[in-house]
């Protein structure tokens, strides 16, 4: 058990939660200070911050941007950015607005082979969410075509699906920069899919890169003293979180159920100090 989290997802992106509940959650599991990262999106943030705060936990601001790699991709976490800086407000919203196309043409693709699905159910089940493949995946379990969510990325929406479709990303190097821009810092989410790891973070440290997330989910001791020995060769800043979406997926850990030391916690704050939000004040 931790009394950090610094990876969640709400209803405000692919998460299943509402603010509340994944309030009340990190209150049950004895977190003392998290932070919400929904794709593309800090609209639950300042609410996020007042739930927790009845409570008495701190909020840091949070957000997942996913980037390109050639054939694969990578999640730049960011923390500690001005969440009303205008550009970075205006990059947001351009991303957001990239994953409403890419679900329809997903929905359409998903249609020619057969399916019964509609777009407008998807956006139905996403709410004012930023849309993901998730929520397209949850209207295909529902529909009867696939029993699982992982399933549906299995056979049809992962990367190499028939069912895939494209979006207009940036380049880790561009998503860190905006983080930056913002005035906070970036950190790559679960580094263990990042191909070429050691040789990847070491470029992108060069681009401004801060962290990366040691500490994930259910990951195992070995894996994750492996991915602390390269966080200390390169000089990074282990971060953690649970990546808790609540959708029930295999090895999903609730918030805060995590291998997170405090001295890790203590150093992401500390690292928080002299950025441009070091955490997010209830009721503003
Ligand atoms: P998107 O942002 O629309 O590309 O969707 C990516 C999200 O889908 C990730 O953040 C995960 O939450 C989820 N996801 C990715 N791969 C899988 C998988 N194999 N099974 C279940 N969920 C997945
Ligand atoms: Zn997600
Ligand atoms: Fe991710
Ligand atoms: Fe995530």
């Amino acid at each position: 058990m931790a009394i950090g989290d610094f990876h969640t997802h709400s209803i405000h992106s692919d998460g299943k939660l509402s603010l509340a509940e994944l309030s009340a959650m990190a209150a049950r599991n004895g977190v003392q200070v998290m932070a919400l990262s929904d794709h593309d999106s800090t609209a639950g943030l300042r609410q996020m911050a007042t739930a927790l705060n009845q409570y008495g936990i701190r909020l840091i601001p949070g957000v997942e941007l996913s980037t390109d790699i050639p054939g694969s991709e990578i999640h730049v976490l960011g923390y500690f950015m001005d969440i009303d800086d205008p550009h970075f407000q205006d990059e947001l919203l351009r991303f957001r607005e990239g994953r409403l196309g890419r679900g329809m043409r997903m929905v359409e693709k998903l249609r020619d082979l057969g399916m019964d699905v509609s777009w407008e159910r998807v956006q139905e089940i996403a709410g004012d969410a930023s849309v993901g493949r998730p929520h397209v995946a949850q209207h295909m379990v529902e529909r009867g075509h696939v029993q699982s969510i992982p399933e549906a990325f299995d056979k049809y929406i992962g990367r190499d699906g028939p069912a895939y479709a494209e979006r207009d990303k940036l380049t880790p190097g561009q998503a860190i920069a905006l983080i930056n821009g913002a005035g906070g810092i970036a950190s790559v989410a679960h580094p263990q899919y990042t191909p070429n790891l050691e040789e990847t973070l070491a470029e992108l440290k060069e681009q401004g890169l801060t962290g990366m997330e040691v500490y994930y989910k259910d990951l195992s001791p070995d894996r994750v003293e492996w991915l602390l020995s390269i966080a200390t060769r390169l000089g990074l800043l282990p971060t953690g979180g649970s990546d808790f979406h609540g959708l029930g997926n295999p090895g999903e850990r609730e918030v805060g159920r995590i291998p997170l030391p405090d001295a890790a916690v203590a150093a992401l704050l500390a690292s928080g100090e002299d950025r441009a939000m070091p955490i997010v004040v209830p009721g503003s």
